[in-house]
């Protein structure tokens, strides 16, 4: 088991800026001083509470309470261990990890599945890309394929590791078993067809993919997780799925398809201000998007797209284009897609093309070529989702009976039941009565009508969102040592006369706060404070790292800490001896109860402990 070297963590958590490692899955924004807030990426919200503190390294929720610094965060986020995330933050910032002498490097053995699995991914992107562009007839034929036929330009292969895999598998079973991973990896990674009970040699490794083109898939955070593969002449007749133009990765231990958007990584930083997602239904869509340069494009996972896919989504930005083809099935994927994205707090807009049978996003840029291609989709129609709704639920509204117009209502009612508050369903009505050409008083009745139907909740939950407890309620439980402590984090100085005047035995270490206090009063007292902003070596938990973090984000608003201080040693004081105390007057008063203690031993004990407790505590309130 590798062993990374203390001063090397000391170091790494140093250089690395929380800001920088959080914002890679949080959008942050200012929140005042040093603090950013963003949306938690630990529980599903709509209004940010998890703040980040740069300075301090560390960063908290106020909603879920999740608390910690860069490396939980990482360990967190990546289901990392300690070393992993270290490693994966060194790789990531530039920081040569430096292990302990004889507890071995980095090793294969060490990695867990998941990770494994994903260097796996790494790996064969590499050997597939490489037979891209290898000057062989596979290369050759798949180029021309890309450039050609398709007409993307050959840049865009090399930004996103464009592959091919020859019709015998292109060999990758042999390269990865040449790289060491482990049977387990190799069995679970999706790449292949093989039986339960095979030994894990080369001819048990069946390839899934066979001459096709290979588009790896990138989770949120840019990792290679699976890939989508496309059928073409080179495809063999023996190939399960010889049909599909599209074949996928089957779910893996780092692959759900629900949860994935393609092209995420890269669009999450492109979003903004009027440069909203734009949703298209295919990869190649999105990447004909990429290419002529509307780089906020992002694509599910096959046809169908989920609640998990949205609110992932939402995390980065709340505007969505919905660019779908015009032709049914595109239409009733948009139709799907609709109460979803209302579900989940987005604010949709459907693109159309006026006097256009046919609206692909594929065709449309590669007609228009770069050059136009903002111009064109400057100039598409932006349709509302109700005024989308209604146009699918009653195509021709005039002329339509009253009967028509009351049935598409009720089918658009369904969809803004989905809406999470009362005023955006209230603005929905009234924008379909408009659609529909209904009058909005009877319609909203209509639609109180339909909400108090049994069977259908009053308000429609968020979608996923759980309960959690009132984010006060954890900190109401401080104890005395939780009080010190925090007190400590904050007025550092306090810690030498602390140290000096607070037995070890008053404190009690059954919990974390105690164990901590007990800790750092030690570190003190040895003189080896390393400072609240170098905490690291002395934390040994997640829990402990957690409860740090939600004490420096406390901001106390103490004007003297050293009276503070006393009366929690005070505290602490009178629960240690009190008790003791009272049982040695209980002895006294009931003798021969207690056959072994003696009268008079009782009694010096007992002037002892009120001596004690009667002595004044103070601490020096210069500093
Ligand atoms: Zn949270």
């Amino acid at each position: 088991m590798p062993v990374i070297k203390p001063t090397c963590v000391r170091d790494l958590k140093l250089r690395v800026n929380l800001a920088d490692v959080v914002s890679r899955m949080v959008t942050l924004r200012k929140a005042g001083g040093a603090r950013l807030k963003g949306l938690c990426p630990f529980h599903n919200e709509k209004t940010p509470s998890f703040h980040v503190d740069a300075d301090k390294g560390f960063y908290k929720c106020f909603g879920c309470g999740k608390a910690g610094d860069a490396i939980t965060f990482v360990r967190e986020t990546e289901q990392l261990n300690f070393t992993e995330a270290i490693e994966a933050l060194g790789k990531r910032f530039g920081i040569v990890i430096e292990y302990e002498e004889g507890s071995g490097g980095p090793s294969t053995a060490d990695r867990t599945l998941r990770q494994e699995v994903f260097d796996l991914h790494e790996v064969a992107a590499d050997h597939f890309f490489q037979a891209f562009k290898a000057h062989d007839a596979t290369g050759d034929f798949m180029r021309s394929l890309w450039m050609e036929q398709r007409k993307f330009p050959a840049e865009l292969a090399d930004e996103f590791k464009i592959g091919a895999v020859d019709a015998d598998g292109g060999g990758l079973g042999g390269a990865l078993l040449r790289r060491k991973f482990s049977e387990e990896a190799l069995r679970r990674c999706g790449l292949f067809f093989i039986y339960d009970d095979a030994a894990i040699t080369l001819p048990a490794l069946r390839p899934r993919f066979r001459g096709r083109l290979m588009i790896p898939i990138r989770d949120h955070q840019g990792r290679v997780c699976a890939f989508t593969a496309r059928q073409t002449t080179l495809t063999p007749d023996d190939d399960p799925a010889r049909e599909a133009k599209y074949v996928n990765s089957p779910e893996t231990p780092v692959f759900t398809k629900g949860n994935l958007l393609f092209n995420l990584d890269r669009a999450r930083t492109q979003v903004g201000e009027g440069k909203p997602f734009v949703m298209v239904e295919g990869q190649l869509d999105a990447l004909r998007c990429w290419s002529v340069g509307l780089k906020t494009a992002i694509a599910p996972q096959g046809t169908s797209i989920t609640e998990s896919q949205l609110v992932l989504l939402r995390r980065y930005h709340t505007q969505v284009e919905c660019f779908f083809d015009s032709d049914a099935a595109g239409q009733k994927a948009a139709l799907r897609f609709l109460p979803m994205a209302l579900k989940a707090g987005l604010e949709v807009r459907f693109l159309t093309l006026a006097g256009a049978s046919k609206l692909d996003p594929d065709l449309l840029f590669l007609e228009s070529g770069p050059e136009r291609a903002h111009e064109v989709y400057r100039g598409l129609n932006r349709e509302t989702a109700m005024a989308f709704a209604c146009r699918a639920a009653l195509p021709e509204v005039a002329g339509a009976s009253p009967e028509a117009k009351s049935r598409a209502a009720q089918s658009v009612f369904e969809i803004i039941a989905n809406a999470e508050s009362e005023v955006s369903r209230s603005e929905f009505v009234n924008e379909t009565a408009a659609h529909l050409r209904l009058p909005v008083a009877a319609l909203q009745r209509d639609f109180q009508g339909f909400s108090a139907r049994p069977g259908r909740p009053a308000a429609a939950r968020p979608a996923g969102e759980p309960t959690f407890p009132p984010p006060a309620q954890a900190a109401a439980s401080h104890t005395p040592e939780q009080h010190l402590l925090m007190l400590l984090l904050h007025f550092e100085a306090l810690g030498p006369p602390l140290s000096a005047s607070l037995p070890h035995d008053w404190i009690d270490t059954g919990h974390v706060a105690g164990a901590l206090l007990n800790r750092f009063i030690a570190e003190f007292e040895q003189n080896n404070w390393p400072g609240r902003d170098h905490l690291e070596t002395l934390l040994e938990s997640d829990a402990e790292r957690a409860l740090i973090a939600t004490l420096l984000f406390e901001t106390p608003a103490i004007d003297d800490p050293a009276k503070v201080a006393a009366e929690g040693l005070r505290q602490l004081r009178a629960r240690a001896l009190e008790p003791e105390l009272r049982k040695i007057e209980l002895a006294l008063a009931t003798p021969g109860a207690d056959g072994d203690s003696d009268p008079i031993s009782l009694l010096k004990r007992r002037s002892e402990i009120q001596r004690q407790l009667r002595q004044p505590i103070s601490l020096p309130a210069n500093f």
